[in-house]
C-alpha cells in the first residue's frame, strides 16, 4: 500500500468533537422553556452529549434505535442531537404542530423507544401515551418536576438522566452512511413520511452549504436559527455550527418579533434563519421596540417564497443582507442559496434585488435539472417552466421503511415543485405542481398572483387558487386577509393586476378571510382553500 490518503468516516461525532476540543470556550446561549436564559458553551455540550450517549447506553437503549424529540430550539435539544446521533442513535424530531393523530402514526412508524419532551408538550405526551406501541422511556427535558411526573407514569428527568452518564465516553465508530437523524414531512396529503439523515449526508451538507456563496457561518459569527430544530434540522445549523465554532443563539418557545428583536440586541447576532412569516413579525416587532439590529449582518429566509418587498425592507431600513433558499425535508434541506456572481456586480441595486427574489443556485453537492410531463430534460433559458428535479450528496434515495427507490429511473429527485432555470443555475419557483393553475390548456403562477396581491397596501396576505371553470376548467381565485384596520373591495385589488400579468391571467375572485389556514409548517393549507372555494365559481354560472 503506497500513495494513498488516510480515510476517516465522515460522521456527526467528529463535528462535536471539532467543537469541543477547539471552540470550547465559545458561547452557547438558550433561552429555555420557562423564559430563562442560560449560558454554556460548545464544550459543555460537547461534554454532556458523550454523557448523554453514555446514560442512554446504561438505560439499554439499543445501538440504532430512534430516540424522538418534541422540543424548542434549546441547549439540551442541541446535546441530543450529538448525544442521540453522534452516540450511533437517531436523532428523531417531532413537530409539535401536528395533530395528534399524525405524531401517533409517527412514533409508531419510526418505532422510537424513547421521547424527549419539553415542558410545554407534557400534556401532549399523556395524551398519546396509551396509542405509543414501542416507547419504553419518557424523558422530561428538564430537572425534576414533582407535578410533571404525576402525568406521566415512570416520567425521566433529563438533568438526572444526564448524571448517569460518564462525559469520558467517546464516540463510537460508525459507519458513515448509518443514519444519524430522522425527519418525517408535514405530509399534508397522505401519512407523513420519513427521511432519514447519514451521517455522510450531515456532514456533506454542513460543508456544501456552508461554502462563502452559502450559509457563509464563521467562527467569528454569532448565529440564530429561529427555524425549528424540528424543521429539517434546523437547516442544519447545529451540524454547521458546531463545524465552524460559532457562537450559538437558541430562542427558545418565543418567536414573536419582539422578542426575537430582543435577543439580537442583547447577544448582538450576527445571522439568523427561518421562515419569511418570522421575518415580518421581526419587522413589526423592530419598528415596536426601536431597536436597531446593528449586529446583524445577513439572514437567511427560505421555506416558502418570499414576499419581494422583503429584502428591500431589510437593506435599506436595517442594512441587512437577506439571502433567500431553497429546500426541503427531503434534501437536508438546502438546495439552492441566492448569492450574486461577478458579472452582477455591472447591474444596479434594484436589479440586484430583482435578481435576489428568486430562490438562487445550488451549491457544490447538489444539481439541479427541470423536465417536462415525459422526463425530458427542458431549457435553461430561465423562460420554460418544468417539473424541478434534484439530485447530490444530501439528497434522498428512499423513505424510511420504503422499500422502493423515491427516485426517477435515472436518479433524480422529483420536487413536486415547478420552476424555471438560467444558464448559470438560478432557479425560481413557479408553483408547486399540485396547486398550479392550469387555465385552457395555460399555466397561470400562483406565486406571481400571490405577489401582487400582498404588494397591496390593504392586503395582509393572500393564496392564489384553482377553482374549477365550466369553460376553462380552471380559473385563478384569491384568498385574501385585510390589512389591519383596511376594508378592501374587489374590484381595487384586481386592479392591481392590471399591467402585471397578461389579461388572462387577472383572477376572476378575490375571496375576503379573517385569517388562512396554515399546517404544521407554517405554510397556507391549499388544499383546504380548495375544498372550501374551488368550486366558487361553477356556483355562479
Ligand atoms: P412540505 O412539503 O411538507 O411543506 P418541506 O418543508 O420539505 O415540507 O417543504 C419543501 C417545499 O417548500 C418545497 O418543495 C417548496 O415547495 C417549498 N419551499 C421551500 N423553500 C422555498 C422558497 N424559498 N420559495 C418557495 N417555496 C419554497
Amino acid at each position: 500500500m503506497s500513495g494513498t490518503m488516510m480515510t476517516q468516516a465522515l460522521t456527526t461525532g467528529s463535528l462535536i468533537a471539532h467543537a469541543e476540543t477547539y471552540h470550547a470556550g465559545t458561547e452557547v446561549v438558550s433561552v429555555e422553556t420557562d423564559g430563562t436564559k442560560s449560558h454554556s458553551s460548545w464544550g459543555e455540550i460537547g461534554a454532556n452529549a458523550r454523557r448523554m450517549k453514555s446514560a442512554l447506553d446504561t438505560l439499554g437503549v439499543s445501538d440504532g434505535a430512534r430516540c424522538a424529540t418534541i422540543a424548542w430550539n434549546n441547549r439540551r435539544h442541541l446535546e441530543l442531537y450529538f448525544g442521540i446521533g453522534a452516540g450511533g442513535r437517531v436523532t428523531h424530531t417531532i413537530n409539535p404542530r401536528l395533530t395528534p393523530e399524525q405524531m401517533i402514526y409517527i412514533l409508531n412508524h419510526a418505532e422510537d423507544e424513547v421521547l424527549f419532551l419539553d415542558r410545554t408538550f407534557l400534556p401532549v405526551a399523556a395524551k398519546l401515551g396509551e396509542h405509543l406501541k414501542t416507547v419504553k422511556h419518557y424523558v422530561l427535558m428538564g430537572p425534576r418536576d414533582d407535578e410533571a411526573a404525576q402525568t406521566v407514569e415512570g416520567l425521566l428527568f433529563y438533568d438526572e438522566l444526564l448524571e448517569t452518564g460518564d462525559a469520558a465516553t467517546d464516540w463510537p465508530d460508525l459507519d458513515e452512511t448509518a443514519p444519524a437523524a430522522l425527519c418525517y414531512t408535514s405530509g399534508t396529503t397522505g401519512n407523513p413520511k420519513g427521511v432519514q439523515y447519514s451521517h455522510r449526508a450531515l456532514v456533506l451538507h454542513s460543508i456544501g452549504g456552508n461554502q462563502p456563496d452559502g450559509l457563509n457561518i464563521a467562527a467569528r459569527d454569532v448565529v440564530m436559527p429561529v427555524v425549528p430544530m424540528f424543521h429539517v434540522n434546523a437547516w442544519g445549523v447545529p451540524y454547521i455550527a458546531a463545524a465552524v465554532g460559532s457562537k450559538l443563539v437558541m430562542p427558545g418557545p418565543h418567536l414573536d418579533g419582539e422578542s426575537l428583536a430582543r435577543l439580537i440586541d442583547a447577544e448582538q447576532v450576527t445571522l439568523s434563519l427561518g421562515v419569511p412569516t418570522i421575518w415580518m413579525g421581526l419587522l413589526a416587532g423592530l419598528k415596536a421596540t426601536g431597536i436597531k439590529p446593528t449586529s446583524m449582518k445577513r439572514t437567511v429566509v427560505g421555506g416558502s417564497a418570499l414576499p419581494p418587498s422583503m429584502i428591500r425592507d431589510f437593506r435599506d431600513a436595517y442594512g441587512v443582507d437577506l439571502i433567500h433558499a431553497w429546500g426541503m425535508t427531503e434534501t437536508s434541506p438546502l438546495g439552492t442559496l441566492n448569492q450574486l456572481l461577478q458579472k452582477h456586480d455591472r447591474l444596479s441595486a434594484d436589479e440586484q434585488a430583482r435578481l435576489r427574489e428568486g430562490q438562487g443556485r445550488p451549491p457544490w453537492g447538489v444539481e439541479l435539472r427541470i423536465v417536462d410531463e415525459t422526463g425530458h430534460e427542458l431549457p435553461r433559458d430561465g423562460e420554460t417552466q418544468g417539473e424541478l428535479q434534484i439530485r447530490g450528496h444530501w439528497v434522498i434515495e428512499s423513505y424510511f421503511g420504503q422499500d422502493d427507490s423515491a427516485l426517477t429511473m435515472d436518479g433524480w429527485f422529483d420536487t413536486g415543485d415547478v420552476a424555471t432555470l438560467d444558464e448559470d443555475g438560478y432557479m425560481v419557483i413557479r408553483d408547486r405542481s399540485k396547486d398550479i393553475i392550469k387555465s385552457g390548456g395555460e399555466w397561470i403562477s400562483t406565486v406571481e398572483l400571490e405577489n401582487i396581491a400582498i404588494a397591496h397596501p390593504k392586503i395582509a396576505n393572500a393564496a392564489a387558487i384553482a377553482a374549477h371553470h365550466p369553460k376553462w376548467d380552471e380559473r385563478p381565485v384569491i384568498i385574501a386577509v385585510a390589512a389591519e384596520g383596511e376594508t378592501p373591495n374587489e374590484t381595487e385589488v384586481l386592479a392591481s393586476y392590471e399591467g402585471k400579468v397578461a389579461h388572462w391571467q387577472v383572477p376572476d375572485r378575490v375571496v375576503f378571510v379573517d385569517e388562512l389556514p396554515l399546517g404544521a409548517t407554517g405554510k397556507v393549507l391549499k388544499t383546504k382553500l380548495r375544498e372550501a372555494y374551488g368550486n366558487i365559481l361553477l356556483e355562479e354560472v
